[in-house]
């Protein structure tokens, strides 16, 4: 399978610029056989999507329910992921393995530590990502604290991937994947992963991700 797992919606990202129904449409276009859906969990953004917890995440999820309802006329499948900002810092981390529940029994995500995070996702088994680690003014957290890193492959994005290759020299257990980082249909298709397993959500995925090497589809772009 081909997976996109780093794209935005703008019914989710006001940072993104296309709607659900066309991202899913453009990556079944582009021969991807799934995506993962990982709008912003930051929460300044959050606190403009309701006055409560639960309408918050009802909120945050419409651009993952929208593109989930177009999917299969689109012969592509649509899963849940997250990127979220832990406060007060700047660095993003994704992921994989959670459902919708997972959000609507822990809205305050955000205001985790990274351990504390990492934790929680390994109890329902989901996994961690730290996104694009090198992007200014991001910095590598703690990699103890982290099942893998991506490969931002967002064109002219300052992913600094060289820099993460040297990095990763020191810690060859973190896993890695890749990522489009698409906020519109200029930026769909540069990155993601290929697996010779079958997954139909994002549990199966994360399975698969803990247990089974993936291909990176990479943008010979992307480091810069
Ligand atoms: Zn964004
Ligand atoms: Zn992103």
């Amino acid at each position: 399978m081909k997976i996109e797992m780093h794209v935005h919606t703008n019914e989710g990202s006001p940072c993104a610029e296309t709607d659900a129904e066309s991202i899913v449409k453009a990556y079944n276009k582009a021969g991807y056989d799934a995506i993962v859906i990982t709008n912003h969990f930051d929460n300044n953004l959050l606190v403009h999507f309701g006055n409560t917890e639960k309408a918050r995440i009802e909120r945050y999820l419409l651009g993952y329910r929208k593109a989930k309802s177009v999917a299969s006329e689109n012969r592509i499948k649509v899963m849940l992921g997250i990127e979220i900002r832990l406060e007060p810092n700047e660095e993003d981390f994704l992921i994989y393995g959670i459902d919708e529940d997972f959000l609507f029994q822990n809205p305050d995500l955000c205001f985790m530590s990274q351990k504390e995070l990492y934790e929680l996702c390994h109890s329902y088994g989901a996994v961690l990502y730290q996104a694009h680690p090198f992007r200014t003014p991001c910095i590598p957290r703690d990699p103890d604290f982290l099942d893998g890193v991506e490969y931002n492959q967002r064109p002219n994005s300052g992913n600094n991937n060289k820099k993460l290759d040297t990095w990763l020299q020191s810690y060859p257990d973190l896993k890695r994947i890749s990522g489009s980082d698409c906020h519109n249909l200029q930026q769909v298709g540069y990155g993601g992963i290929i697996i010779q397993e079958t997954v139909n959500d994002s549990q199966e995925l994360a399975e698969v991700l803990k247990q089974h090497p993936v291909k990176l589809i990479m943008n010979e772009h992307s480091t810069q």
